[in-house]
């Protein structure tokens, strides 16, 4: 059977439904789900199951059977826990079939087919009675159902509905109970992902600043969470404006309300500044005297030996709708809303208690001004990069004559809008959006800038550009960031090259592009931590999960050759075993080849280390001597300590085998590589022997 999976396509910048193998979507699920490295997660594991004994003991001595209920069972870990602990039955249920199957088979090899019952259904199918899925109601509730933001996976509604139909009054809960904490912080590079800041441009006449619409200035953006490895971020990046206090907790092992609230702390600040951003993350007590403990707070809160790295919870930054100025002392109140999945924050100053509940709305933001659709939030992290900005600007300058007729193609660009005030008057500006958000938006600013006679937008397609969009002219200078919405991966703003290609007709023959090339590196690395995601686990806590390594690697190995994916490397530490190499360069300044783009070489190991990977990363040349490069900014010491731009995601290919060495001379000398760009689909395919 044949499935439809939406997935842009590099050569057109645009989604297409691609008819996929009926298996397709659920190996992907399983190849890049979280399952590895929640098995991986030592800290959590040892909790639960301390947790899971502590509460069947407690059970067993009021004299009860112990009747466990897991929800979402997964590779059926928790529920193996249980049965250890003593359990008389468990009702094991996972919503998703591959995993449900993978429990079934994990079970009976680890030995608890009669203790352990695996039901593949949503928690809120499952029936109880003589003739359901469930002889009775459970007397213990076990649950692993949070994701970085605790609710964003459905856990309200889930342990809700578990309350009213699944299990009895007064049940255990495992955990017992949650808490969410938060802290108030001043950082302009947070703050440099919500907001765009006002771009100073020095051109020749004078400094001139592009200023943001209002309607971007005043909007609430969206409520989806900012996730991010906080332990990251170095402590110079943001300024602590109050103690980190509980925001709310939820307790387990009662009756759970998934309705919308609100709730509201009041806080004092420690210093004096303007708070922008709530830093928030939780933690897990097992049990209901909260001596088993698992904790996100970052590394500023809480001690270094209690650091466990996990990918699958991190922490949560929320933006303020607008900074607000606040004095050390003077009392503020901050309030977190929240519908069953999401949670917001606002801040007000103190007045009347009773005057301030009056006017909460909990209604969840909504983005008015389209920018917080269109960009993500490294995305506005770029935008906001002024050193970037200047790259462009020096490049403009070089490239741009009086004469010039101008053609931008990227996607919610602002390169129109600095070019305008760098080139002569007589510059004539087209800017090519092909989607009607992008129109908006770019008019917006337009219109905030007073260019919107100055430049035109073109609503059209590349290849569906005529000569009449462009008034008859001929574009002399064709230029790009280039980024494009779509992209998942570093080469997929390639798609600058098909645009450039179908647009040829239109283009004088000694066109200038901008960038006129763009290269792709590569560099071995070891991870601090990151390979985890991709490591087999073989037992978990004493159980055999081998089950669930191979069904990962199956679906790895489904397509014949592996996929790189797309990671933010500033947040997962790395080093350097190789130098970088450049291994392929596309022209800009020619059209899109029919052939594919190849190559094939070797590269040095230069340091010990275990080679988990390659990372590659584009680099783009805007001119002569001016780059911008989207991947590692330098490697910071003799140990190959790697930093990386910040605001892009780099590709990384996980190597089948690891090697791993102590010394060099136990190193093969190189890592062999051969790597494919196929201008027919866009795609990079890569191989690499060890
Ligand atoms: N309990 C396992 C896996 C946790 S991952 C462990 O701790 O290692 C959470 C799992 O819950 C996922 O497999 C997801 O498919 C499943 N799930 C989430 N909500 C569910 C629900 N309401 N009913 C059934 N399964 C659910």
């Amino acid at each position: 059977m044949k499935t439809f999976c939406g997935r842009a396509n590099p050569t057109t910048g645009a989604m297409e439904w691609l008819e996929e193998d009926e298996n397709y979507d659920y190996h992907q699920e399983i190849a890049r789900s979280r399952y590895a490295d929640m098995l991986h997660d030592k800290d959590r594991n040892t909790k639960y199951y301390q947790g899971i004994r502590a509460a069947v003991s407690r059970v067993k001595e009021r004299g009860e059977k112990a009747i466990v209920l897991d929800i979402g069972t997964g590779t059926g870990l928790l529920s193996m826990m249980a049965a250890s602990a003593g359990a008389d039955f468990c009702y094991a249920i996972e919503v998703f079939k591959p995993m449900a199957n993978a429990a079934v088979k994990i079970v009976e090899k680890n030995g608890f087919r009669d203790k352990i019952k695996v039901i593949n259904k949503h928690s809120t199918e499952v029936t109880v009675g003589p003739d359901g899925d469930m002889q009775c109601r459970a007397n213990i509730l076990v649950t692993e159902l949070f994701d970085t933001e605790l609710i964003g996976e459905g856990a309200l509604p889930t342990y809700e509905h578990a309350h009213k139909y699944l299990v009895q009054e007064g049940c255990e809960a495992v955990p017992h109970r949650a808490t969410v904490y938060v802290q108030l912080v001043e950082s302009k590079r947070m703050w440099s992902w919500n907001k765009l800041f006002p771009v100073h441009v020095e051109a020749e006449d004078g400094e001139k600043m592009i200023v943001s619409p209002s309607e971007m200035e005043n909007c609430p953006g969206v409520p989806s969470v900012c996730d991010i490895q906080l332990n990251q971020m170095p402590s110079s990046d943001f300024t602590i404006l109050s103690d980190v206090v509980t925001m709310f907790s939820v307790d387990f092992s009662k009756p759970v309300r998934s309705a919308s609230t609100y709730y509201r702390v009041q806080l004092e600040p420690i210093k004096s500044g303007k708070a922008q951003i709530v830093l928030s993350w939780w933690d897990i007590d097992m049990d209901p005297s909260g001596m088993i403990s698992c904790t996100m707070a970052p590394y500023w809160v809480k001690s270094t030996s209690a650091f466990q790295w996990r990918d699958h919870w991190m922490q949560c930054v929320y933006f303020l709708p607008n900074e607000e100025p606040v004095l050390q002392g003077e009392k503020v109140y901050l309030t977190a809303c929240r519908d069953q999945y999401s949670v917001w924050y606002k801040l007000e100053k103190a007045r009347g208690e009773e005057e301030n509940k009056a006017d909460v709305h909990v209604e969840s933001p909504v983005c008015r001004c389209q920018a917080h659709l269109l960009w993500n939030r490294p995305r506005f992290g770029e935008l906001n990069d002024q050193n970037r900005t200047q790259q462009y600007v020096k490049s403009l300058m070089k490239v741009l004559k009086t004469d010039s007729v101008c053609l931008c193609i990227s996607d919610g660009s602002l390169l129109p809008v600095l070019a305008h005030y760098l080139g002569a008057k007589q510059v004539q500006y087209f800017f090519l959006v092909f989607r009607s958000l992008r129109f908006t938006l770019v008019f917006l600013f337009f219109k905030a800038n007073h260019l919107e006679d100055k430049i035109k937008i073109i609503e059209a397609r590349p290849e569906l550009l005529t000569s009449s969009h462009l008034e008859d002219k001929k574009i002399s200078v064709l230029v790009g960031e280039p980024f494009f919405t779509t992209s998942l991966l570093p080469w997929h703003n390639l798609y600058f090259w098909y645009a450039r290609t179908a647009v040829t007709s239109h283009l004088t023959s000694n066109v200038t592009v901008l960038p006129q090339s763009a290269s792709l590196h590569m560099m071995i690395v070891e991870f601090q931590d990151l390979w985890r995601i991709r490591s087999p686990c073989g037992t978990c806590e004493g159980f055999d999960v081998q089950t669930m390594d191979d069904m990962i690697n199956n679906s790895l190995n489904f397509r014949e050759s592996k996929e790189a994916e797309p990671h933010p490397l500033w947040e997962y530490p790395c080093k350097s075993l190789s130098d970088p190499q450049k291994v392929l360069t596309f022209d800009f300044r020619k059209t899109v080849p029919q052939h594919c783009l190849s190559t094939e070489g070797s590269v040095n190991l230069l340091r010990k280390g275990k080679s988990h990977g390659a990372v590659l990363w584009m680099e783009y040349h805007l001119a002569a001597d001016i780059s911008v490069n989207t991947g590692l900014m330098q490697i910071s010491n003799e140990k190959g300590n790697c930093e990386w731009n910040p605001h892009c995601k780099q590709a990384v290919y996980f190597f089948s085998s690891v090697i791993e060495s102590e010394t060099l001379s136990d190193l093969p000398s190189a890592v062999t590589y051969a790597i494919n760009f196929d201008t027919k689909t866009g795609e990079i395919a890569m191989d690499f022997k060890l």
